[in-house]
Parts: C-alpha cells; structure tokens; sequence
C-alpha cells in the first residue's frame, strides 16, 4: 500500500545521459513582438533590457571546450537584441553548429549579407530558424502582430539569398496534420520560385495557456528535449526551452554543477510527454 502511494506522487524521472543540445537564453524579456501565444510568459515589463552579461555565456561555452555537443540553439526574447549577439554568435561557432531561433524582423539583406561573413569564418554552420505561423497574412498577424510577416518572410528571402538554408518554425495553433502544413508552405515557397524540404521546416505544437497537469503515462525518454538538452538562462540552469526560468525546471547556477536528473512535475510536461516528437530541439539530431 505504501508503494503503491509513493508511485502516485513520484513524478517520472528523466535522466540526462549526455548533453547534445544547449540553449542560451539570450534575453527572456527583450523581445520586439508581442506574440499572443509566446511560451514565455507574457509580462507587462516585456520589452525590458534583461540580456544575460557575455561573461556567464563565456564561463559556460567554456567547459564545453572538448567535449561533443550536437548544436548550441540562441533564443530569446528576440536573440538578435542582445547588444553581444555577433560576438556570441562567433564564440558558438567556435565549439559547434549553432542554430539562432529568431522573429526576422531584425534580419534584412544587409544583416544577412554581414551573418554570411560570420558563417564563412567558421567550419560550422549556423542554422537560421525563422518564426512563420501562417503563409497567410493576417492570419500570421493575428498572433504575432501587424508586419510581423512581411518581416519574418523578408528575413527568409533575404537568408536565402545569402546561401543560408533557413528553417520555418511554425506554431500549429489548428492542431493540423503535419502533411498538410508542410504542402501548404510548399506550395507557397514553389510560387515564389523557391524549393523547401521537409528539413526547412519546424513545427511546433501549441501549448494552450492554463493547462491543467495531467497523469503522465507511458512515454519515449528518446523524444524528450530534456533527455538530450539544458537552457542556460541569466537566472540558471533549466531542463528545457519551455521550462526555462520555470523554478520547477531549475537544475543548477551553471554548467559546472548542474543536475543531470529531472523530475516531470509541471503542466508542460504533460502535453510533452504525449506528443512522442521533440518540441524544439532540431528534428534531425
Ligand atoms: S516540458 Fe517536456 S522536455 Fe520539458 S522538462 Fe517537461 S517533459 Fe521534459
């Protein structure tokens, strides 16, 4: 009887094995758009300088130095705000492939013209990942605000003709199938004489406000994000992207000591574990 207690309230466990993927929360408040569904949560001091100081990117990029890890991911808030970004852009391509997770809206064929330059320096590669809902317009409008589209597609264009090979992250707020998203972007890019794969685009599945934790069942460690990743944020370090500064979700002060071990206690991780996908790491790692 007593066991059977303690199965109820012990969370499932997930257990980092080796670190593949990490991201860096450049800012989590810094962000130039006010998405209606950002899964940070919204905050009336949203828009407030809080860029995590290059010193603690630093201090963690370095005990990184020698080991293998898959891809550094640059989020935010909006990555390209922070006052550092081409300098921590350099430092991450120093150590691997990096992957900079963005609006577009601060990305015209001058600053891809500039990012082609950082890319060339490097023997890796960066990984352009571009916020489009919608190839709809307003529909696009509606949840990431007025210009937001004509920005984020301007941003893809100008990529592209940079040789970049970007990726279309896309919320999947009607819950479609993916086949379906991925023929209407293909049929929207052919128009404009561009070919995309499956690879150039990310969906993502939308975490609906509020929700209620579940029991969590069976699941696939392997599909997990915090199976294979953590965030460095200027507040720690977290088990995942949609946990980042979720004190819950708060593993250590910094890679030197962080725990490795992770106990499913939050809403999110209900809808995560039954997803069987990964939420934001890179599908192909
Ligand atoms: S939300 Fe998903 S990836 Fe994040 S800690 Fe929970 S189960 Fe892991």
């Amino acid at each position: 009887m007593e066991n059977q207690l303690a199965e109820l309230i012990v969370p499932p466990v997930v257990e980092l094995k080796e670190l593949k993927n990490l991201f860096l929360q450049l800012s989590s408040k810094a962000c130039n758009l006010k998405c209606k569904n950002c899964y940070i949560e919204r905050n009336p001091l949203k828009n407030e300088e809080d860029f995590i100081p290059i010193e603690k990117i630093k201090e963690n990029l370095s005990i990184l130095k020698g080991r293998k890890i898959n891809s550094l991911y640059l989020t935010g808030g909006e990555p390209l705000l922070h006052p550092d970004f081409n300098q921590i852009l350099r430092m991450c391509l120093k150590i691997t492939n990096t992957t900079v997770m963005s609006n577009g809206t601060m990305i015209n064929d001058k600053k891809a013209r500039f990012l082609r330059k950082i890319d060339d320096e490097s023997q890796f590669e960066t990984i352009y990942r571009i916020s489009l809902d919608s190839t709809n317009e307003l529909e696009n409008d509606e949840m990431r605000g007025r210009g937001s589209y004509r920005k984020a597609l301007g941003a893809i264009m100008s990529l592209i003709k940079y040789e970049f090979n970007p990726i279309i992250s896309v919320v999947n707020y009607k819950n479609l199938k993916k086949e379906e998203i991925f023929d209407d972007f293909m049929n929207f890019f052919r128009k404009k004489g561009i070919e995309i794969d499956e690879i150039n685009l990310k969906i993502i599945p939308y975490f609906p406000k509020n929700i209620e934790m579940e029991e969590i069942k069976n699941f696939e460690k392997e599909m997990l994000d915090c199976a294979t990743s953590r965030v460095i944020s200027k507040n720690g370090v977290y088990a995942c992207p949609m946990l980042t500064n979720d004190y819950r979700a708060r593993l250590g002060s910094s890679l030197a000591d962080y725990s490795k071990v992770n106990y499913l206690d939050c809403e999110k991780c209900s809808i995560c574990t039954k997803l069987g996908q990964r939420v934001q790491v890179n599908d192909w790692i």
